[in-house]
């Protein structure tokens, strides 16, 4: 009888152990997908016209820079480290997210096809890592758009950092933390990293 108890009382403690683990798991692990569209010729919402000092949510999903600075959002969490492979970067708000995340000790590593705008020169003079496509590449392109943060988030998607992009065009974005996309694109930059 008490052998019986026992391993009633041990299925019991297995059972509480593994849903234990499934909670913190599901706690520390949350799938987190988020995707923002451009959609062309985009207004401005009243708060980013200057027009009231309270955001309206109705127009969020309709402002341009409400949706700049949800991506900048996720440019700020990053804590350790922010690898950026970016075909155009000119757009002057995302790069002062990039400079604010390398004062706060984040570090930053840059790959662009060619280092010819003010907007990369800058963040190279301030200290931040950068790779350039290499010459003997000119007629190819590197024509990715993604940012990786912290090793497990990436952004993706066919938004170029640049004020057409995100003002006229029609663009996707989206923020991944699935492991089996991020860790592909963590090797992929390594591998450009190494090359350029
Ligand atoms: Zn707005």
């Amino acid at each position: 009888m008490c052998k019986i108890i026992k391993v009633l009382i041990n299925i019991a403690v297995a059972c509480a152990s593994a849903s234990v683990t499934i909670l913190l798991y599901n706690y520390f692990h949350r799938e987190r997908n988020e995707v923002i569209f451009f959609y062309g010729q985009q207004p401005t919402c009243d708060y980013h016209l200057g027009k009231t000092t309270a955001i309206n949510t109705l127009q969020i999903g309709k402002c341009y820079m409400c949706k700049v600075y949800k991506i900048i959002g996720w440019l700020n969490e990053s804590r350790s480290t922010l690898d950026i492979c970016m075909y155009m970067l000119t757009y002057n708000l995302f790069v002062n997210a990039i400079i604010d995340a390398h004062r706060r000790g984040v570090k930053v590593r840059l790959i662009v096809d060619e280092d010819n705008v003010s907007t990369t020169w800058k963040l190279g003079t301030m200290g931040i890592s950068k790779k350039v496509k290499r010459k003997i590449y000119n007629v190819n392109l590197m024509h990715h758009k993604f940012i990786i943060i912290d090793n497990k988030k990436v952004i993706l998607g066919s938004l170029n950092w640049t004020i057409k992009g995100v003002h006229n065009n029609w663009e996707n974005t989206f923020l991944t933390n699935d492991f089996k996309l991020v860790g592909p694109f963590i090797q992929e930059f390594q591998r450009l990293w190494n090359e350029f």
